[in-house]
């Protein structure tokens, strides 16, 4: 994984540029999506190896969970908005698996489990991946990841927001 950090502040941007009118709600169900994928580390406590399909970075990483997930939602709590919550969350869930797949450790995403068990990285694997667990993450490791984090997540980040808030505040 990225870091909850780098996740969450990819999360908060897809849902703040999504729409002028985009609500709390949303923006903290976005972050949480960004997040969630993660839980599969419980499976090493239950045994699964990494490599199975409910392994790490497996289904709960997958194009189909991020669907499931994103339209379960937003059937739950889209109200009149149920297209956009549909769509800010599933790239929120999927964004996760995306910036998984350009860490530089683990074994690679399964986008498409079920259907396909193959793990995934794209060519670019400039994210430091992060250590599982905050002890570690309080080390050597866990400031080059924060320093790869600022440089491809939080700084682009942080400039698409500032254009959006620039672009709606002079070009009404
Ligand atoms: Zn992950």
């Amino acid at each position: 994984m990225a870091s909850v950090f780098g996740h969450g502040m990819v999360a908060y941007t897809i849902s703040r540029v999504s729409s002028e009118k985009v609500s709390k709600g949303l923006v903290v169900l976005a972050m949480i999506s960004a997040i969630l994928p993660d839980i599969d580390v419980l499976a090493f406590k239950f045994g699964i190896p990494y490599e199975h399909m409910f392994g790490h970075r497996g289904f709960t990483h997958s194009i189909l969970f991020a669907v499931v997930w994103a339209i379960g939602l937003s059937l739950l709590f889209g109200k009149k908005t149920k297209l956009l919550y549909a769509i800010v969350l599933f790239l929120s869930t999927i964004s996760h698996g995306i910036l998984d797949a350009m860490t530089s450790g683990g074994r690679g995403v399964g986008f498409f489990i079920p259907f396909v068990n193959e793990r995934y990285f794209f060519s670019f694997r400039g994210i430091k991946v992060s250590p599982i667990g905050i002890d570690k993450f309080f080390s050597k490791w866990g400031a080059e990841v924060i320093l790869s984090e600022l440089k491809y997540i939080v700084i682009p980040c942080i400039i698409i927001l500032i254009s959006f808030y620039l672009k709606r505040s002079y070009f009404k």
